[in-house]
């Protein structure tokens, strides 16, 4: 069985592209029946945080990406990490260097000067015996020829020549193991299958294959996805706007919408936009990840949100609805029934801040008329049909939102009026503005009494 992983480095906020990684290594795992891992890569002890771990494992629930496994620490793990480097080192397969900074900077200089790549040179390689007093690193004796290949699910068939890898440090003079050391040996001692990751790891994958080798253990497949792009094609940043997938709930944005439109950005299935989240189990495969570089494009995600909120359960809308109503000072069980109030509002809100901008005025008591709207419609005149018009209402039998538009219809034929001239008014009287859902849904929802408080109030 396919076994994948997430392994974020806790330095900051999960960032759409490793919410994109985490999303196509989860829905391979689901779709193979596999198992999906994730595994916290702190060992840069300096850099993590425990509130960057919270922030991930926080985005990753958001988006609904559940792990099998984990979550594993990497600095729970640093005695497994001494074992493989000493089994290297008994087999042979590394060796300690003694060679200082400064030696080290020395022959980088001179490499440079001359032209060449910098590399190690192989001073400590072949040493005879320990140098008990001295600080070491130990390097990773690579093959100094032939060619390290793979075949990228994604990229196709890579390949490096040995001659430019260096001897790999593995372990620092401080006893701490490297990036692409721990890597391999986690990958391996989790019996990871497929390693889908960001492109920017290409270059350590030859060098992390040739570990597996000298470990003997199986080398997984990899895939490497393409990174994102602002629309300037330059790499995503702060400079294109948010960056956090976190940032992008608070901006209103559903979860649902989020995977849709990351999974977009590299896989395609034909024409297709909108894919739940079973379709995407079905229909992911690492096959169709196009090679080039996905655009973030804003308009498209506020799109597919607007499609996620206008289908969305209402019920489920209202709950998710609660923080944005708390931030606007609403107490939404003081009022009509939220899920009521979100069907009239959700056909036209592209974000849950527009649902929840909208949702405001079913639960004001008290609120302050549109100034222009107000002087325009509220006239005195407006005061008899308002009058009339309650009139007719409270001969309703239901007060539901086909029987009041049946009513208002009756209603200016009875008065030789037009809706243009009492719809306005009433809107305004209700909503405190010209622009709102439709006024039969409006009212159903305030219900009768609300809805004579609101027209009595506008008259007073
Ligand atoms: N910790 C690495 C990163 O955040 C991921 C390494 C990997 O996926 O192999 O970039």
């Amino acid at each position: 069985d396919v076994r994948l992983r997430f392994a974020p480095s806790p330095t900051g906020y999960l960032h759409v592209g490793g919410a994109r990684t985490a999303l196509f290594n989860w829905l391979l795992a689901r779709k193979e029946g596999g198992k999906f891992i994730l595994r916290i890569e702190d060992t840069d002890v300096a850099r993590s945080t425990q509130e960057s771990v919270d922030a991930i494992l926080d985005g990753m629930r958001w988006l609904g990406l559940d792990w099998d496994e984990g979550p594993f620490y990497q600095s729970d793990n640093f005695p497994l990490y001494k074992e493989f480097v000493e089994k290297l080192l008994a087999a042979g397969k590394a060796y300690k260097c003694y060679c200082t900074a400064e030696e080290l900077e020395a022959k980088r200089e001179r490499a440079l000067q001359e032209g060449r790549k910098p590399k190690y040179d192989g001073t400590c390689r072949e040493l005879a015996g320990e140098q008990p007093d001295k600080p070491y690193v130990v390097r990773f004796r690579a093959p100094q020829e032939g060619v390290t290949a793979f075949d990228d699910l994604i990229k196709g068939r890579i390949s490096f020549n040995n001659e430019e890898l260096d001897d790999l440090i593995i372990q620092r003079s401080d006893g701490t193991p490297t990036y692409n050391f721990v890597v391999v040996v986690d990958d391996a001692s989790m019996g990871i299958t497929t390693v889908i990751r960001g492109d920017d790891h290409v270059n350590n994958t030859p060098r992390q294959i040739l570990l597996y080798e000298a470990l003997g253990c199986p080398v997984p497949r990899f895939a490497h996805v393409p990174m994102i792009l602002g629309a300037d094609k330059t790499r995503l940043s702060k400079r294109h706007g948010a960056t956090s997938v976190m940032a992008y709930r608070d901006m209103g944005f559903l979860p649902e919408a989020m995977v849709n439109y990351l999974v977009r950005l590299g896989w395609s299935y034909g024409d297709e936009e909108i894919f739940s989240r079973d379709e995407l189990v079905e229909k992911f495969s690492i096959e169709n990840v196009g090679r080039s570089a996905g655009v973030f494009n804003p308009d498209k995600l506020l799109w597919l949100n607007a499609h996620y909120i206008k289908t969305g359960d209402p019920i489920r809308l209202a709950g998710l609805l609660l923080p944005f109503l708390a931030e606007r000072g609403v107490d939404p069980t003081a009022g009509p029934d939220l899920a009521a109030v979100v069907k009239t509002l959700q056909e036209r809100a592209r974000t849950m801040l527009e649902l929840a901008d909208g949702a405001v005025f079913y639960y004001r008591q008290e609120f302050d008329y549109d100034e222009q709207a107000a002087a325009k419609f509220l006239k005195p005149e407006v005061a008899t049909l308002y009058e009339a018009l309650l009139a007719k209402l409270a001969a309703l039998p239901h007060f539901s939102h086909d029987g009041i538009e049946v009513a208002f219809k009756e209603f200016c034929e009875e008065q030789g009026i037009k809706m243009g001239q009492i719809g306005p008014p009433v809107r305004i009287a209700l909503c405190g503005g010209t622009t709102s859902p439709s006024i039969y849904e409006v009212m159903e929802v305030l219900g009768e009494a609300e809805t004579r408080r609101r027209l009595e109030r506008a008259l007073a």
